[in-house]
């Protein structure tokens, strides 16, 4: 089968990522599915990875943990894994995301925050991922599918969703409150419309003519530069952009008690606070941690119920190095998407 792998993390512009054509078909082992990939979205994650901002994991990893496939085998007691009331069988599609494993047993699994687990496995980190035409999912973490959408719309929802869902929870937006979004892009564009849909207002400060005419279509309020000034105060904040700098307009732009929530798995330093410009009126600043699965299924079910918008670029699986470029670049609003 065909599969990227990270030969040598590096700048995208050089070559870190390598396009083998002879690989083994993976063997699902017990609990595990095999899927063959029918789409896998491009994340910044996946960026992270390639360009080694993420210590590497695992030697020559194949990036990927958007992926929606259909499931082309079943491992040892794979079909008892009870996911949303039953089984998974073959021909069935099933979702594979970015939480991979969790041990289950540690503190933080008993509280239910199986996000925070120190013993969590990453799909395209610690084992392969959906660059390439299968890969293997353990049942118990795949995802099943909403109705109503291609398998291009789907891949977005199941990292950029998903997280973006779960750093709109951590920013504590109170009903009917000012939300602002720093950074539009795969996740910012489908958390606005969770948050419009909730009765949110949505201010969006980002770069990019692309990403500002996408943000006014969708139904933001006000659209503005990455540094700007929200005309109003904002209740909640989500920095999705991977910029430190950016912390700094988004905590002095909240209103008293308000929360800013980072989304990323990376962000570059941030600068020195000043307390009573950043900080103090009880503002609060809070980093976003993966998500446990129950975040997913939520999200899931949300967009099984409201048809969200999902702004996709779709790239040939031969081309997943040049989608990583267009990425770092910009040069697309939403979310590119690999098709095998
Ligand atoms: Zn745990
Ligand atoms: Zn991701």
């Amino acid at each position: 089968m065909r599969a990227w792998h990270v030969a040598a993390p590096g700048p995208v512009t050089g070559h870190p990522l390598r396009l083998s054509t002879g690989d083994d078909v993976p063997r699902p082992g017990p609990g595990e599915l095999l899927l063959r990939v029918l789409a896998c979205g491009v994340c910044r994650t996946d960026l992270h990875v390639t360009e080694g901002d993420l210590t590497p994991h695992r030697p020559g990893v194949t990036p990927g943990h958007e992926v929606v496939g259909e499931v082309a085998a079943l491992g040892e007691g794979a079909e008892r894994a009870d996911v949303g009331g039953r089984g998974f069988a073959v021909g069935d599609r099933a979702g594979a995301a970015w939480l991979r494993r969790t041990d289950q047993e540690c503190k933080f699994c008993l509280r239910g925050a199986e996000n925070l687990c120190p013993n969590s496995l990453y799909t395209g980190w610690d084992a392969d991922g959906g660059y390439a035409e299968y890969m293997t999912v353990p049942a118990a973490y795949a995802h099943r599918l909403p109705p109503g959408y291609s398998d291009l719309e789907l891949a977005p929802l199941l990292c950029a969703g998903i997280i973006g869902y779960h750093a709109l929870k951590r920013a504590e937006l109170p009903p009917g409150g000012r939300l602002g979004l720093y950074g539009f892009g795969g996740s910012a564009h489908l958390a606005a419309q969770v948050a419009l849909a909730q009765g949110a207002t949505v201010h969006v400060l980002t770069r990019g003519e692309q990403a500002q005419r996408l943000a006014r279509e969708l139904g933001a309020a006000s659209v503005g530069g990455p540094a700007d000034a929200p005309p109003e105060p904002l209740d909640s904040a989500i920095l999705f952009a991977p910029v430190g700098d950016l912390v700094l307009p988004a905590l002095a732009a909240l209103d008293r008690g308000g929360t800013l929530a980072i989304a990323g798995i990376y962000l570059s330093d941030i600068p020195p606070l000043n307390y009573e410009r950043h900080l103090f009126q009880e503002r609060q600043l809070r980093s976003t941690t993966s998500n446990t699965r129950a975040d997913a299924r939520e999200f899931l079910d949300f967009a099984a119920e409201h048809k969200l918008a999902v702004t996709v670029h779709p790239y040939p699986l031969d081309a997943a190095d040049q989608a990583l470029r267009d990425l770092k670049d910009g040069r697309f609003d939403g979310a590119a998407v690999l098709v095998t």
